[in-house]
């Protein structure tokens, strides 16, 4: 079996990064990816619009050239999509990986078509697909999504919003806009502070005016097929009638994947992954982590902008270990 220096887990941008990185030191590598490329964007809202300028979301100073200054989702897919094919980068679609196993000074990676060794291993698989789930009664029932996609499915329709972060604010104006009744339950007493400073004076007038109803200082207790029901501070109860629930609640990484391949997590609400800051190698020997998984249940602390250097830092460590190997 062929053993590469380094296995990307992940083929989001920061994994793509690192594919790129891994190419440009000459490394063997692949990435594999469980989607399409850039699953994660891929799955973000329609008409979704970063935060970052589109020259903060750059891979390896890559023009990245956008109609607005911060560039909207189907742009930062024809990047990613450009770079992975225009770099002919080594990357396995569709296949995700299960488990990776240690034995020796190699690793063992299991994918749903393949296994794979490698004497390196990058760990890049991001937070968007576990949702942090409200845990209540009717969570399951189908009118219950903690994704959004787009506004025109909701048109006409009364729609409870839950969450008070970008996610939770974007769809409540872009539903609100296209028709839809909206009212946005808020677990603190005001919108998020870190909601895009272009947006958030936005969301404020339209519940101001009344157009969006906000609840703050509430939380969704039980969902059924006609209603939610939500308890405030006062310990008030209200019953709100509804045909859909966007639970909009944020995401965390996937901790068991990570414990399951050796790598600690610190014992507070943080679950910190534990890794080296100057070469972002994990406690296991030759297990790195990149991107947005590094900040554990902290998952507005990374983001592409501030986690794209991660890619030059890890492989700038592999192939020095492989030329030190060498000697
Ligand atoms: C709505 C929204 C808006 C955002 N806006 C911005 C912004 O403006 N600027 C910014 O810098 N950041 C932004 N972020 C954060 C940003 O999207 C993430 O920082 C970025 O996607 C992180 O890249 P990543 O490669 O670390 O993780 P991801 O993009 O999540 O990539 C991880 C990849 O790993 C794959 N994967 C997971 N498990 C497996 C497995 N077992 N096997 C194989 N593949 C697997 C996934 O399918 C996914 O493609 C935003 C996030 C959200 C949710």
């Amino acid at each position: 079996m062929n053993m590469h220096d380094v296995v990307i887990i992940g083929g989001g941008p920061i994994g793509i990064a690192c594919g790129l990185e891994a190419q440009k030191k000459g490394l063997d590598y692949v990435i594999l990816e469980k989607g399409p490329i850039v699953n994660s964007l891929f799955n973000y809202p329609v008409n979704m619009q970063f935060f970052s300028s589109s020259e903060k979301l750059e891979i390896d100073s890559i023009p990245f050239i956008s109609k607005e200054a911060k560039p909207k989702r189907d742009e930062a897919l024809e990047y990613y999509r450009r770079i992975v094919t225009s770099n002919t980068l080594n990357i396995n679609l569709f296949e995700k990986v299960s488990t990776v196993t240690k034995t020796g000074d190699s690793f063992s990676i299991v994918s749903d078509k393949k296994t794979y060794t490698a004497k390196n291993v990058v760990v890049a698989t991001g937070f968007y697909d576990l949702p942090n789930y409200l845990n209540i009664p009717g969570e399951n029932l189908p009118k219950v999504s903690h994704y959004y996609k787009d506004p025109h499915f909701y048109a006409g329709q009364k729609v409870a919003v839950i969450g008070a972060s970008n996610s939770a604010v974007d769809a409540a104006l872009e539903c609100y806009r296209k028709g839809a009744e909206v009212s946005l339950v808020i677990r603190g007493p005001e919108i998020g502070q870190r909601v895009k400073y272009w947006v958030r004076p936005d969301i404020i007038n339209r519940i101001e005016e009344g157009s969006i109803k906000a609840y703050y200082n509430a939380q969704v207790t039980k969902i059924t097929d006609e209603e939610i029901i939500i308890h405030n501070q006062k310990n008030e109860i209200v019953h709100l009638k509804n045909d859909f629930v966007l639970a909009l609640t944020g995401y965390m990484p996937n901790f068991e994947f990570l414990e399951k391949l050796g790598i600690r997590l610190s014992d507070d609400e943080k679950k910190l992954p534990s890794y080296d800051p100057e070469t972002m190698e994990s406690n296991v020997d030759g297990l790195y982590l990149a991107g947005v998984i590094c900040g554990g249940m902290e998952t507005h602390k990374w983001f592409i902008e501030n986690s794209r250097i991660h890619a030059k830092v890890i492989m700038k460590h592999i192939s020095k270990n492989k030329s030190m190997a060498v000697d």
